[in-house]
C-alpha cells in the first residue's frame, strides 16, 4: 500500500513543501525564525533534480501541492542494539536498573542467541526502522566469546540483504576488561576488520583503563578501524572515561572517526572538570551521541520508591557550542535496557526536544538525527536534501514544529529513491514463537 499521493512514476514535483535550513545545503531562501522556507522539489530518476523557492514562478500543472507540510531527509540512527531488540517478553528487566539490564540481557544472550533467533529479531527491527524512515543504522553487537562467532556472520548476511534499503553498520561491544586478554581481543579486532565494522568498547573506571585504551587504539590503527565507545553510563561523578578516551586519541595521534555514547556522568560533574573534558573532546575530534530515551529510563532509577531527579542525558548544548559533532539515537528497543521503543527516529527527536531542549530556537538540531550521524558514519549524501542528491525523504503532516512534534505522525510518507514505500510495520505476533520460555 503506497500513499497514493506520490506518483508511482517516480517523476514529479512536490510543490509547497516546508524545508529546513539545517538539512538543505545549497538551497538559499528567506528562512523564517523556525528555520523553514517553502519550496518546490522536483524528483526524477530516484534523485532530487532541483529545489526552488515556492511561489517564485507558477508551478507546472503536474505539481502536487502539499500545503506547507514539512519534508526532512531520511534519518540516520547511529547507535542501536538490534541484536538485543525485542527480547523483553522472554527476558524483562526485573527492577528497571542498569545492573538488572546487564544481568538479564547477558543471561538471555548465553541461553538464546542462536543465529536464527538473532536474524529474525534483527530483521524485525530493521523493517520497523525502514518503515519509520531510517536510511542508515549502526548497531552494536555483543561480542563476548563465543557470541562474536555467531553474531558477526548474521550481521554480514543482514547487511547484504538490506543493502539499498538500510545501510547497516556494525560495532563490536565488549567491556573494557575484555581487552586484557590481548590475544583474544586482537582476534576480535581482526574479525571486525574483515567485516568492515567498527571497533567498539564499553569504558568505565578500571585501574588499568589508560593501558587498555592504548591497546584499543593500537588495534584500531593497525586495522584502519573507526572507534565507537559506550562511556560513563552512570551517575557516578568519578566516572571520567570520556576524558580518558580523548586523551588517548590525542597521544596516539588517532586519525579515524570516534563516536562516544552516553557520557551521563559528565552532566553531574563540577563545571571546571567539565570544561577541561570538553576542551580535550573538541581537540581530539570526538563526536558524541546521547541516547535520551534509554538514559531517562535507566538513570536515577532508585528502586526505593522515590522519584528520579535528573534526566540522564549528557551536555549536548555545551558540546555543540564548542563545535563537537553531536547526535541523538535510539539505543535499545524492547529489551532489558529499555522496555519500549521501535527505532522511530522521529520519536527519538521528539523525546530529545523535550528532554534536551532542542527548541527555542530549534536552530540546527535536526542535523542531530540526519547529517551529523551521517558524517560520523562516513555516509556521503545521507542526511541532507539537496539538488543532485538521492530522493530519500519523509513528508510529514505537520507544517510547523509544534504540529510535527505533537503527534506520532504515523501517517508520514516515506519516499526512497523517488518512490513512496510500503510503511506497514511488522506484527509483534511474528516473534511470539521466539519468546516461549
Ligand atoms: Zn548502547
Amino acid at each position: 500500500m503506497t500513499s497514493g499521493i506520490i506518483p508511482e512514476s517516480g517523476q514529479f514535483l512536490l510543490a509547497n513543501v516546508r524545508v529546513h535550513a539545517s538539512v538543505t545545503p545549497g538551497f538559499t531562501a528567506a528562512f523564517d525564525s523556525d528555520g523553514f522556507a517553502l519550496a518546490n522539489i522536483a524528483v526524477a530518476d530516484g534523485r532530487v533534480s532541483s529545489i526552488t523557492a515556492h511561489g517564485r514562478s507558477k508551478a507546472p500543472v503536474e505539481a502536487i501541492d502539499f500545503g506547507g507540510r514539512i519534508i526532512l531527509p531520511c534519518f540516520v540512527d547511529c547507535h542501536t542494539h538490534i541484536d538485543k531488540g525485542h527480547i523483553w517478553p522472554r527476558k524483562p528487566n526485573p527492577d528497571g536498573t542498569f545492573m538488572g539490564a546487564l544481568n538479564a540481557a547477558g543471561a538471555d544472550r548465553v541461553a538464546r542467541w542462536s543465529a536464527e533467533d538473532l536474524a529474525r529479531r534483527m530483521d524485525f527491527s530493521l523493517r520497523s526502522a525502514y518503515a519509520h524512515g531510517t536510511r542508515a543504522l549502526r548497531t552494536h553487537l555483543d561480542s563476548v566469546a563465543p557470541q562474536e562467532e555467531i553474531s558477526w556472520p548474521v550481521f554480514e548476511t543482514m547487511r547484504e540483504a538490506w543493502r539499498g534499503s538500510i545501510e547497516l553498520q556494525g560495532a563490536c561491544l565488549i567491556g573494557i576488561e575484555g581487552v586484557r586478554d590481548k590475544k583474544w581481543f586482537d582476534r576480535l579486532a581482526k574479525r571486525v576488520a574483515s567485516a568492515k565494522g567498527v571497533l567498539g568498547v564499553v569504558t568505565y573506571m578500571v585501574p588499568d583503563l589508560e593501558e587498555l585504551l592504548d591497546h584499543v587504539f593500537a588495534q584500531a590503527i593497525k586495522h584502519g578501524l573507526d572507534l565507537d565507545f559506550h562511556a560513563d553510563e552512570t551517575d557516578d561523578i568519578a566516572a571520567i572515561s570520556l576524558k580518558k578516551i580523548a586523551e588517548a586519541a590525542l597521544w596516539n595521534g588517532f586519525e579515524g572517526n570516534i563516536l562516544v555514547g552516553h557520557c551521563c556522568s559528565l552532566a553531574r560533574q563540577p563545571d571546571l572538570d567539565v570544561l577541561d573534558t570538553l576542551d580535550k573532546v573538541a581537540k581530539a575530534g570526538l563526536a558524541v551521541v546521547s541516547l535520551p530515551m534509554c538514559n531517562l529510563y535507566l538513570q536515577d532509577r532508585r528502586g526505593d520508591g522515590t522519584t528520579p531527579r535528573w534526566r540522564g542525558v549528557t551536555l549536548l548544548h555545551e558540546m555543540k557550542a564548542r563545535g563537537i559533532p553531536v547526535a541523538v539515537a535510539s539505543d535499545n528497543t524492547r529489551d532489558p535496557f529499555y522496555a519500549y521503543g521501535d527505532l522511530d527516529m522521529l520519536e527519538v527527536y521528539r523525546m530529545a526536544t523535550r528532554i534536551l531542549h532542542f527548541d527555542h530556537p530549534v536552530a540546527d538540531w535536526p542535523q542531530a538525527v540526519t547529517a551529523t550521524p551521517a558524517g560520523v558514519m562516513r555516509l556521503d549524501g545521507f542526511g541532507t536534501l539537496a539538488a543532485g542528491g538521492d530522493a530519500d525523504f519523509i513528508v510529514f503532516k505537520g507544517r510547523s514544529w509544534t504540529e510535527l512534534l505533537s503527534r506520532p505522525e504515523s501517517d508520514r510518507i516515506v519516499v526512497r529513491s523517488g518512490r513512496a514505500i510500503d510503511r506497514q510495520l511488522p506484527d509483534y505476533a511474528e516473534l511470539d514463537e521466539l519468546m516461549v520460555e
